[in-house]
């Protein structure tokens, strides 16, 4: 697992292990934290290595699977860390898939829905090849991921290697970074400091939040009996940033007000996936709603605010 110490990259090792695999993590800890796995010290069946996965890997013994989730992913680390961003797209990728060969083990990418861009079908499919800006301030994440989706499937043609990429729409939950940005922290940590909430543009671009143990559930499935074309794997309901401000403030009882700020440069106008080829199949749908998610999630933030 690269990106071990990370958002998802942690999470994804506890369900591995709790599935009975063995898991070898790496992380340069660039944007992820040894905090994220700090409760796993000590289990026999888990090893954490530091090291930058663009450089050559060395790991003995036979390899089942490789997951490939090292990246900088919310866009304040992207735009802050282009050059890294691109070369854990793309040599990472390289590195990572030679690895996999190597041990004819099953590879998984961790794609984005930043493929589409800023996309002009509505929800997208992953058949709809997207409207990216390639010399924009997002095109180091979102060239890199191409890039990384097109290296993956040619390992997967010329080489054989059995692969699967997912596309990864926006997720929320446990173990985000405080301050790493994205809407969902920024919103649940402004509120619970009574700060105001920053809406960028007039907020009304829209996203879908897919909370983190549905999206992990459908990594694993299409891990295990997925294809190699890309898989969409979010949750198809979807809402204004100024909602879910709103939702943030009711939830957390925040007397927080909003204030509307610069909208970045090239920030998609909508974005939901067409989750039909992940029920068809994987079987996969989320079950966990904004609410709910928000709640649990307002809940973890506030224990690392108090600690
Ligand atoms: N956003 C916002 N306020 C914030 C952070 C983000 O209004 O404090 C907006 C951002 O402009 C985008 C949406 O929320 O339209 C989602 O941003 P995020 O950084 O979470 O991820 P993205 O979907 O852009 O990759």
């Amino acid at each position: 697992m690269t990106g071990a110490a990370g958002f998802l990259g942690s999470h994804l090792c506890d369900r591995l292990l709790r599935d009975g695999h063995d898991v070898l993590g790496m992380d340069n800890l660039l944007t992820g934290s040894l905090a994220n796995i700090a409760h796993l010290e000590g289990n026999s069946r888990f090893r954490f290595v530091r090291h930058d996965v663009t450089n050559y890997l060395e790991v003995s013994g036979p390899l089942e699977g490789v997951f490939h989730f090292a990246s900088p992913a919310s866009p304040v680390d992207y735009l802050a860390l282009p050059i890294q961003t691109l070369k854990v797209g793309s040599l990472g990728t390289h590195k990572t898939l030679g690895l996999a060969k190597a041990k004819t083990a099953r590879f998984l990418l961790a794609s984005t829905s930043e493929v589409y861009g800023d996309p002009h079908v509505h929800p997208q499919p992953e058949s709809y090849w997207g409207h990216v800006n390639p010399v924009g301030p997002r095109g180091v994440y979102d060239e890199a991921k191409r890039f990384a989706e097109a290296m993956t499937m040619a390992y997967h043609r010329h080489h054989g290697v059995d692969t699967r990429i997912v596309r990864i729409f926006n997720t929320y939950g446990p173990r985000m970074r405080a301050r790493d940005g994205r809407v969902v922290s920024n919103f649940i940590v402004q509120a619970l400091k009574g700060e105001p909430l920053t809406i960028y543009g007039d907020g009304s671009q829209t996203r879908s939040f897919c909370y983190v143990d549905d999206l992990i559930d459908g990594i694993v499935r299409l891990f295990e009996r997925g294809g190699a074309e890309p898989v969409n794997i979010g949750n198809p309901d979807e809402f204004t940033v100024r909602q879910l401000a709103e939702h943030v403030l009711r939830l957390t009882g925040s007397g927080s007000s909003v204030v509307e700020c610069d909208l970045p440069v090239d920030d998609p106008r909508q974005r939901r996936p067409d989750i039909g080829r992940a029920r068809e199949t994987l079987g996969w749908q989320p079950t966990v709603g904004l609410e709910e998610g928000l709640r649990r999630t307002i809940a973890y933030f506030k224990q690392v605010l108090a600690d």
